[in-house]
């Protein structure tokens, strides 16, 4: 086999690869379609309370810290979270038909982890729990 042809068996890798990704991503965006964006159950559900190293600063994105309240010298929580019911003020739409996260790119850390896999459908029991909250049945 030649240099030249190495080079191209692997840039015909590489590329195979990266349009491997691009289809997984494509595939979790639709799961994400499926499961989350129709759910939003996590979101009025629990508690948010996160480091305020995820606030905005000037420095730095972040959560808008207007839409937090201060618990202690270094933790907040997200405005809405622990009222009766509890629904973050962040959240738009209906949970359960169509919801969207209003700050989805600077979301605190906790909303990061939670159920990592439920955009592609895979649920746990947090998120189990969530959604039996709201009637709806596990992912
Ligand atoms: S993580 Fe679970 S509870 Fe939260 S929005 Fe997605 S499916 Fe619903
Ligand atoms: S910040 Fe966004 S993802 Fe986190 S609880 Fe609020 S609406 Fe949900």
């Amino acid at each position: 086999m030649t240099t030249l042809h190495l080079i191209c068996v692997s840039l015909a890798a590489s590329r195979q690869v990266r349009d491997n990704r691009r289809l997984a991503h494509l595939f979790a965006m639709t799961m994400t379609d499926f499961a989350c964006t129709r759910c939003g159950a996590c979101c009025a559900a629990f508690r948010v309370d996160f480091h305020c190293a995820d606030l905005a600063s000037s420095e730095a994105k972040g959560v808008p810290v207007a839409l937090t309240v201060p618990l202690t010298a270094t933790l907040v929580r997200m405005r809405g979270t622990d009222e009766a019911p509890p629904r973050c003020i962040a959240l738009e739409g209906e949970v359960g038909k169509s919801v969207r996260c209003t700050i989805y790119e600077q979301r605190p850390g906790p909303c990061r982890d939670f159920a990592p896999y439920a955009p592609l459908g895979i649920g746990d029991d947090a998120c189990d729990r969530a959604r039996r909250r709201h009637g709806l049945p596990p992912l």
